[in-house]
């Protein structure tokens, strides 16, 4: 049988046993934080088997794409030294979701191996846990199988775990004997020998592991199998040959044209044993992960997952050394796997130049590092050696990392193969303090901190959150919220209006108020569906209290919204101009500025940026009107043609954000009504964020404006700028009384830290230090990142001013409104009414516009003035009441005119109110006390 019959067949058996034969599942989890890369079959099932999701089947089956590189599957250092494990492979899996359980399992899959696919059953055995009589006698029962091949084994092997807490059970393993003639002992069942090797394993999940380690029975049991799809190709393979020849996953068709493809591109024979195999076979294990995860949406990055798939580049770069290739050639493989795969997966089809553009890409720039790194790399061996050790040191090391972009298991491969070490403890500590000097580069900002995993906070959500959980901040700001539960600093309620980060769009920030506290919250994270506050401080909730406020840092969010809206026009824009295949690769939406990273080869040129520029300026001055779709089903959101994130996992209802026929998205974020609220738009820069893959930074509205005013800065003006700006930040903060200082989204200590961080800024340029090691003059590159890193600095110092500034104009505006009353109270009485002269604090004529405004409505009968100082120039407002206008023909715009004389300037305006300006604030008390004498005057 050929591997594509052996897919078949298995999808064809479980459809006649009535599954629903599915598609695999994205191997890049979007949903999933908690997970680098799907792998294993039931990923896509986990909220099934939790109670928390439902299907419209309870009997599927499917092969899913699996990556196992990191976390608790890792079996990365096996591949290509032996032959069955991959980093990407295919798990064939039929499930049961309360329908049938441990008999038919069994049956079936007995059936599957022995009958339809005829293995020998004199080579099979089979494994159950230790104390699981019930499957062990189904062996017995539903099955011929040798009764001596049924063994016991316990945890470690035959209770299947998803993970500290959750879903569990019992499983049963099928294993092969792969020896020539079949006489396996007992003793090599589990005992990691490629003659005897597992190929499906069954589990049967009856349990629920609670946050204490107790098992609880669940209400209905699953069955969730899995079944390596290379090892059952690899199997049948050597069961044609008479099981002569030794079982391997590269001797099946599912890997020979690959290998065939290696050889012609190296000239070297697979199969003489030695290096050039393992290489081989390494080669044709890694381009797969890389073409099936660069197809579902990742790319290779500087951490998380982007980070495996970097090192998996590099590992394959590094082995086709071994075969004397010094010239990208892993993406000369895509090609090969495409033919041979995108019948089942057309993923790989469809996105064919991308992951070809991907992989050269990456390959190119680090070959200009290799071969430099594996010479650092002798001299370090050798040095070792002449110190009569067996281990690289871990100075070495890391600049093997630092500067050769070698990765810390390609360093300890190398070493390997030499039968030496690397001195992980010293390396890891180099690394940590590596960390720890980008973390404090990075924004001072505060940073987010959840007390305990994400893990734990899922166990702490209780059951039936997820369903009942309402995001209300679409439409408020503000609002009651129901607490639900509130451990340390995270707090979960039933509603909110803080939307969680997600989507590129950070989350909001803001206060809980409940009677007696305010407390502050720094970040909103996503756990499963339901959006999680993170508080300032931990915070020990009152019993009671299952109620409290929840209100949003309003201009932050308005800011946010107008960089979301502002990227949707610039991805409809970046399309208009370059193409229809741009698409999303990236994005982040912050209050200060907006990050878009596209598929695109080349660079964008000026022409084209300012075309882009404008189409998106055009749009917001159209002041469009948002279509907000919301719970639409997703099928309908596909016809309204809304464009979507490629292997994003969209549930089924989906919300679609459009403005016109301009642009349509899917969409979860949060936007501003129409796009005029954007104001303006400008491209900061544009560069290159991976291979194939183009980055553009952009601010709107007030950040524009800023940017636009320090572009002609020079960078020691710049520097200077930055520090008047902390300066005036402290002095604003000063001014604030103490209780409402606390609850201002930055805190003194933020403002020092940014402050400290310009000073070693400019240490470090004066010292001529850069960072960074990139290819085009790393010199110019570290002093750009400086500049931006400046600027960025300034930004957010504006932003922080703004919002200080608003603060200090609301809290004047509050305590001059409550002082007057008294001010009327100390009115000098004139004629039957009253006259008001006094000095105020207001932020802009604005407020003491509104604050003469209120004095006139409490004056009763009366004439009002008042003056304030505002940025060294005085301010005067005069109000009049109705009956004075009327019976004694009394104006206000004639009184301030006056007045301002007094103070050497002018002004005028309506009888009721009228407002004037002056220079000398030296006068400012003349001119108060000659209002009376004015008034008098004109009675
Ligand atoms: P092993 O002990 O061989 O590593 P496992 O116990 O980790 O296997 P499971 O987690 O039970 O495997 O996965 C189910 C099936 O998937 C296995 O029976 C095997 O056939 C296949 N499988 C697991 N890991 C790999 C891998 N790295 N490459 C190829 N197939 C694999
Ligand atoms: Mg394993």
């Amino acid at each position: 049988m050929t591997s594509r019959e052996i897919r078949q067949s298995f999808l064809d058996f479980f459809a006649s046993k009535q599954h629903r034969i599915i598609a695999s599942a994205p191997v890049i989890p979007h949903g999933d934080p908690t997970l680098l890369f799907t792998n294993a079959g039931m990923n896509q099932f986990k909220e099934v088997f939790l109670g928390t999701g439902k299907r419209d089947y309870t009997r599927v089956a499917d092969t899913q794409k699996c990556i196992r590189v990191s976390g608790k599957h890792n079996d990365l250092e096996e591949v290509g030294r032996d032959t069955y494990h991959h980093t990407f492979f295919e798990m064939l899996g039929n499930w049961s979701f309360g329908d049938y359980y441990k008999p038919e399992a069994i049956a079936w899959a007995w059936e599957l191996l022995t009958d339809v696919w005829k293995l020998p059953k004199q080579r099979l055995w089979a494994t159950v846990y230790r104390t699981d009589d019930e499957a062990f006698e189904l062996w017995k029962s539903v099955t011929d199988i040798d009764h001596s091949h049924i063994l016991r084994f316990d945890e470690k092997d035959n209770f299947w775990e998803m993970g500290e807490t959750g879903p569990c059970g019992p499983c049963s393993e099928i294993h092969i004997d792969l020896t020539p003639s079949a006489n396996a002992s007992a003793s090599l069942v589990n005992a990691g020998n490629p003659q005897l090797i597992e190929i499906w394993n069954l589990v049967f999940i009856q349990h629920n592991r609670t946050a204490t380690g107790r098992l609880e029975n669940l209400p209905t049991k699953h069955v969730d199998t899995g079944m390596g799809f290379e090892r059952v190709c690899s199997v049948m393979n050597a069961m044609d040959s008479g099981f002569r020849r030794p079982a391997s996953n590269y001797d099946s068709d599912v890997f020979t044209p690959i290998i065939s493809r290696i050889s012609e591109i190296s000239g070297r024979k697979y199969g003489a044993g030695g290096e050039a195999d393992i290489a081989m076979r390494v080669i044709a294990d890694h381009i797969r992960a890389l073409t099936f995860a660069i197809a579902d949406g990742a790319l290779p990055a500087n951490e998380g997952r982007g980070y495996v798939l970097r090192r998996i580049l590099r590992r394959g770069a590094r082995f086709g050394r071994n075969l004397g290739l010094h010239e990208p050639f892993l993406y000369k493989l895509v090609a090969t796997l495409v033919s041979t795969m995108s019948h089942v997966f057309p993923e790989i089809k469809e996105h064919q130049q991308h992951i070809e553009r991907v992989v050269k890409g990456e390959e190119e720039s680090f070959n200009q590092t290799l071969d430099r790194g594996l010479e650092i790399f002798e001299e370090a061996a050798k040095r070792a050696q002449g110190l009569h050790s067996t281990t690289i040191s871990g100075e070495d090391a890391f600049r093997l990392y630092d500067t050769f972009g070698f990765p810390p298991d390609l360093t300890l491969l190398l070493a390997r193969e030499r039968g030496m070490s690397v001195d992980e403890k010293v390396f890891g500590s180099l690394m940590d303090r590596q960390r720890e000097r980008s973390r404090e580069s990075r924004e001072a900002e505060a940073e987010t901190h959840i007390s305990g995993s994400k893990d734990r906070i899922r166990d702490l959500i209780k059951e039936g959150t997820e369903e009942k959980f309402r995001f209300d901040g679409y439409d408020l700001y503000e609002e009651e919220v129901e607490v639900q539960s509130a451990v340390e600093n995270i707090v979960f309620a039933l509603n909110t209006p803080f939307y969680a980060e997600s989507g590129g769009q950070v989350g909001d920030t803001g206060r809980l108020t409940i009677p007696g506290h305010q407390l502050k919250v720094i970040d909103t994270q996503k756990s499963g569906k339901v959006n999680v506050h993170i508080l300032a401080s931990p915070f020990e909730w009152p019993r009671d209290i299952g109620k409290a406020f929840a209100s949003i840092d309003v201009p932050r969010r308005l800011a946010i919204m107008r960089n979301h809206t502002a990227t949707h026009l610039l991805h409809a824009a970046l399309r208009q101009v370059l193409g229809a295949h741009v698409h999303q690769a990236g994005s982040l939406v912050a209050p200060d500025h907006l990050r878009f990273d596209f598929a695109h080869f080349a660079r964008v040129s000026e022409a084209e940026l300012s075309e882009i520029e404008n189409i998106v300026n055009e749009r917001i001055r159209e002041n469009i009107r948002l279509l907000h779709h919301r719970d639409i089903p997703f099928a309908e959101a596909q016809k309204m043609g809304a464009l979507m994130f490629f292997g994003d996992k969209y549930g089924d209802k989906v919300n679609v954000v459009q403005f016109g026929e301009f642009s349509k998205e899917f969409c979860g974020g949060t936007h501003v009504k129409s796009t005029g609220e954007i104001g303006f738009f400008k491209i900061r820069s544009e560069s290159s964020s991976a291979s194939g893959v183009r980055r553009i930074d952009a601010v709107t509205d007030d950040f524009a404006a800023e940017y636009l005013r320090i572009q002609g800065k020079t960078y020691d003006e710049r520097v200077e700028y930055a520090h008047s700006l902390a300066a005036e930040i402290l002095k604003l903060w000063e001014s604030l009384p103490a209780d409402q200082n606390e609850n201002l989204p930055m805190t003194r200590d933020a403002v020092s830290r940014l402050d400290r961080g310009l000073s070693r800024f400019e240490d470090a340029t004066e010292k001529g230090e850069v960072a960074g090691t990139g290819r085009l003059g790393p010199l110019f590159e570290g002093l750009q990142r400086k500049f931006h890193e400046l600027e960025d600095r300034i930004l957010r110092l504006s932003e922080m001013k703004k919002a200080l500034e608003k603060a200090a104009a609301k809290h004047h505006l509050d305590s001059a409104l409550s002082d007057i009353d008294e001010l009327v109270r100390k009115g000098i009485p004139v004629d039957g009414f009253k006259i008001v002269a006094s000095s105020v604090q207001a932020g802009d004529m604005e407020a003491l516009k509104s604050i003469g405004d209120t004095l006139r409505a409490r004056i009763g009968s009366g004439v009002g003035l008042l003056a304030a100082v505002i940025e060294q120039k005085i301010a005067l407002v005069c109000v009049v009441s109705d009956d004075l206008i009327k019976s004694k023909n009394i104006q206000a715009g004639k009184i301030v005119a006056a007045v301002a004389k007094v103070v050497g300037g002018g002004g005028g305006g309506k009888p009721h109110l009228a407002t004037a300006g002056g220079k000398d604030v030296s006068r400012l008390d003349e001119a108060l006390k000659s209002l009376e004498g004015v008034v008098r005057g004109m009675l």
